[in-house]
């Protein structure tokens, strides 16, 4: 048998890589973690899901604070100071990164900071260039490292521009929104997904004039339309101007604004703006790889796996944002835990299973899914039935005066079994777990409707749809 350095070489630290490492470190495999990142912490912690969270977080204390007199509370005038509530959020992303650091270097398997690129399909080369490492980390790091198996978990960056202009007038990122030191007056917002959603209500609870510009009917295109449509209601009612069904045609600068010019019902409209925004998508961090080295195919630059996380290079697999098809971090984690069980078990491989595939937006009200959405099962002809009830009227909803969005659930129409659920409503991303493990044990509707739920509870408004349906069926 051929002698290699590690059992398993993991290359990437984020979400993805560090589960996949914990994970062949406690089966026991010799393990070696390589991360390139300038900073250490991955993609959620340093410019992702936690920054945008805590920042989300305090535009909602702000909103809640101006419409504290709802309830009779005096709060006075409210005002903000943009860099204490940028202080905060870096002092927690620093506290997360630096227990990731932590965890990283685990005594359980070798952590190495460098790039990692394929020169044969069981040997990287490590390159330290751009890193800033301690010089004695420095003299520890070998040139390449040989491994049986391997764990691509690379991760994602700002997808290239549609728009070539844009080189010329310039544009933020959402890695450029997560460290800004000073509002822009006015922003304009290529892109309608959950990114670009959380930011506008960000920038717009924060005293910015925000204008989204969205090529699909709705915003958050992967929900169902109603509730694209909700969210839609509620930003136009916060000030923010939502264009759907759009091309865009140009961007240039006028003066000191940016315009974006774009197609909108048959007419030529303009946008301008102190700033552009784009969230127009992610694309996976693959091309430095040198993957055409260990004969691991791409499609789209996306790394190509079976459902047991597996690439063309049968020793070879990957996790996370480099192979999607998700960008969502319990999937990351759910992906490298899966590749690990595959290396250590063979014989009996699992694969992935999206059928609890969970997705959410933060903005407010929360927008959140579980398996099956409506658009879904039109798609794959999947037999459904569908029932919702609107927060409108329900009882701890409006105590507090969180009236908009609904929750809805999809069941078999003959067996009753729940094959989805949605929820557009206040803490929208917690109220969709129950239903999450409710699918996760295969519950019905009968059982869902006859399950006890305290009252005044959000949780109870679950109970509406599920006796709907149990009714019908
Ligand atoms: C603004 C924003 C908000 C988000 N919010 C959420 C959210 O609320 N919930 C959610 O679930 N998801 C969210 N996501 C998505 C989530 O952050 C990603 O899906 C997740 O972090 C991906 O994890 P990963 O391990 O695949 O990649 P990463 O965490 O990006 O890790 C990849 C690592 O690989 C390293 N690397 C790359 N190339 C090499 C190389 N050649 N050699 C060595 N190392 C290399 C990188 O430095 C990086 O540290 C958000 C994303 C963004 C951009």
């Amino acid at each position: 048998m051929k002698r290699f350095d590690f059992d398993v070489a993991v290359i990437g630290g984020g979400s993805g890589g560090y589960a996949a490492a914990r994970t062949a470190a406690g089966a026991g495999l010799k393990t070696v973690v390589i991360e390139g990142g300038r900073k250490v912490g991955g993609l959620c912690i340093l410019r992702g899901c936690m920054p945008t969270k805590a920042l989300l977080y305090a535009a909602e204390v702000k909103h809640l604070a101006e419409h504290a007199g709802t309830w009779g509370v005096r709060a006075g005038s409210v005002s903000f100071d943009f860099a204490e509530v940028m202080a905060r959020k870096n002092a927690q992303i620093k506290d997360f990164a630096d227990f990731r650091v932590q965890q990283l270097n685990n005594k359980r398997f070798k952590f190495i900071r460098a790039n990692a690129t394929f020169l044969d399909s069981h040997t990287l080369r490590l390159d330290r260039a751009g890193l800033r490492v301690s010089l004695d980390t420095r003299k520890r790091i070998p040139a390449t490292l040989t491994a049986r198996h391997f764990i691509i978990a690379t991760g994602s960056s700002v997808a290239p521009w549609p728009l070539p202009q844009l080189d010329d007038v310039g544009c933020i990122t959402s890695d450029d929104a997560v460290a800004l030191k000073k509002l822009p007056k006015s922003l304009i917002i290529l892109g309608g997904g959950a990114i670009a959603c959380e930011f506008a209500q960000f920038f717009a609870r924060f005293g910015v004039k925000v204008t989204i510009i969205q090529r699909s009917e709705h915003i958050l295109k992967e929900f169902d339309a109603d509730a694209g449509t909700e969210i839609e209601k509620v930003f136009r009612r916060e000030g923010i101007q939502v264009f759907t069904g759009t091309k865009l045609l140009n961007a240039r600068r006028k003066g000191k604004l940016k315009t974006v010019s774009f197609e909108h019902g048959g007419k030529t409209v303009s946008a301008a703006a102190e700033e552009i925004l784009f969230a127009l998508g992610r694309a996976p961090n693959t091309g430095s790889l040198g993957l055409g080295n260990a004969g691991v195919q791409t499609k789209n630059g996306r790394v190509i796996t079976n459902g047991k996380m597996q690439t063309s290079a049968p020793h070879i697999y990957a996790a996370g944002d480099c192979t999607g098809p998700h960008e969502i971090v319990h999937i990351a984690i759910q992906q490298g835990e899966t590749a690990v069980h595959n290396i250590v078990k063979p014989k009996l491989p699992c694969k992935m299973d999206y059928r609890l595939l969970i997705s959410v937006v933060f903005t407010e009200p929360q927008v959140a899914f579980v398996g099956l959405t409506e658009k879904e099962a039109v798609t794959r002809k999947i037999p459904f039935l569908a029932a919702s009830y609107p927060f409108n009227d329900h009882g701890k909803s409006l105590i507090m005066e969180a009236k908009d969005g609904f929750v809805k659930l999809l069941a078999n129409p003959k067996t009753g079994e729940i094959l989805g659920g949605a929820c557009v409503g206040p803490l929208g991303g917690e109220l969709i777990h129950e239903i999450v493990a409710a699918m996760a044990k295969r519950m019905t509707v009968h059982e869902l409707a006859a399950m006890p739920h305290y009252h005044p509870t959000l949780a109870e408004i679950w109970t509406y749809p599920a006796e709907e349906l149990a009714e019908q069926i």
